[in-house]
């Protein structure tokens, strides 16, 4: 067991604050990262609050992060895809049964057994896992992803949960040219499902509560920007989008969006807000719409994503922080100021 440098909250009301924590020794299959950068995603908050606790309860002191970019320190003996000095990347999860269906299929995001990078259960030291709000990191290397080595790294981080939780559905969904793609909510999750909608040949409208970021919605990819709050500008496009992604965090009218699904379209919901969304019946069987909802993406399908970043030079729009500017940066989350997402520069936990 080694110690390690970490940023935890004690309760759902304590800011973050420095503490220590263990990482396991490297065994066989391990990877042991130093962290470089690790994004800020506002499922960190949520977790640190407690705010879904009707789903599970979060066990404190909870260390955040899941968006993590570092260099691999150390390998284990049986390790074959990575050295020490490679570039490396791990995501929402770090372990689960690989012999279930779903993780037979490549799909470990819905594996029962799946263990998230923070508070899922820790077979090997008890207790949760801790994230990436940390000096480093082991895990095993199935869980490890490749960077493409000419990235921005800081930039690159937010690859791993934001990247992916927008690329996936995308890509399920069939989204591609000559079809028309809303995104709603332009936070970290929205601004790279514009840049990836917009990648993939859709034509790209965005729906933001914020007129500010209408200038650069456009800059990040998007054919046509709509404000959400503005009723007419919203009815122009009843009944015309193939498929529409919400990234919205916070409670909000799912059914102002499903009225804008042509026949047989899909909006699929990956913002996890505390409390329940209201449905509307009429608004799905209208026009044998759907709602469905997806969960980050498997192992290959993360990879997958970083190749397709590395080949179209896409990475995240960040703003770079000391680890000592958490606790701000999550108020400043909640007042939408952020463009687009925070990424933290985790050389500035040595001084801790
Ligand atoms: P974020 O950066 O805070 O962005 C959320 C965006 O939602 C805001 O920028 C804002 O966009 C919009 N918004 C916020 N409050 C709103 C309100 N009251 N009414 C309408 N719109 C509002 O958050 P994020 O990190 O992208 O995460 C978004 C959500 O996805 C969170 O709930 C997070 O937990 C969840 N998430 C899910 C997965 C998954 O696997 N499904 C993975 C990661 C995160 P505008 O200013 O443009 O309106
Ligand atoms: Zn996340």
């Amino acid at each position: 067991m080694q110690n390690t440098k970490a940023y935890s909250a004690a309760s759902s009301t304590s800011p973050l604050a420095p503490t220590v924590i263990s990482r396991r020794d490297v065994t066989q299959h391990d990877v042991q990262i130093e962290i470089l950068f690790c994004g800020i995603c506002h499922s960190d908050l949520h977790m640190a609050r407690n705010e879904w606790s009707s789903v599970m309860q979060t066990v404190y002191p909870c260390v955040p992060g899941h968006e993590i970019v570092g260099r691999v320190v150390k390998v284990g003996s049986a390790v074959s895809k990575f050295k020490a000095g490679d570039l490396a990347a791990v995501g929402c999860l770090v372990d689960s049964d690989r012999s279930c269906p779903s993780c037979q299929a490549g799909l470990e995001q819905f594996c029962p057994s799946q263990v998230w990078t923070y508070g899922g259960v820790d077979k090997h030291l008890g207790g949760v896992t801790h994230g990436g709000y940390s000096e480093s990191i082991v895990v095993d290397e199935h869980f490890v992803l490749h960077v493409p080595t000419h990235l921005d790294l800081a930039a690159t981080a937010p690859l791993l949960c934001a990247g992916i939780t927008t690329y996936s559905p995308l890509r399920h969904w069939g989204v591609g040219a000559g079809k028309k793609v809303g995104i709603v909510g332009i936070g970290g999750l929205g601004h790279m499902g514009v840049k990836f909608a917009h990648a993939m040949g859709a034509h790209t409208v965005v729906f933001t509560t914020s007129p500010g970021k209408a200038e650069d919605a456009k800059r990040l990819g998007a054919d046509e920007v709509v404000i959400s709050r503005d009723a007419n500008s919203m009815q122009k496009h009843a009944s015309s989008f193939d498929f529409i992604l919400d990234t919205v965090s916070a409670e909000h009218d799912i059914n102002a969006y499903i009225h804008l699904l042509a026949r047989d379209g899909n909006m699929t919901l990956v913002g996890a807000p505390e409390k329940p969304l209201p449905l509307s019946s009429f608004a799905l069987l209208m026009g044998r719409r759907s709602v469905s909802g997806s969960p980050i993406g498997g192992i290959a399908e993360t990879q997958e994503m970083l190749d397709f970043c590395g080949q179209n030079n896409i990475t995240s729009d960040v703003e770079v922080i000391a680890i000592q500017q958490v606790n701000e940066a999550y108020d400043r989350l909640l007042k939408q100021d952020v463009k687009y997402r925070f990424s933290i520069d985790m050389a500035s936990l040595k001084s801790e």
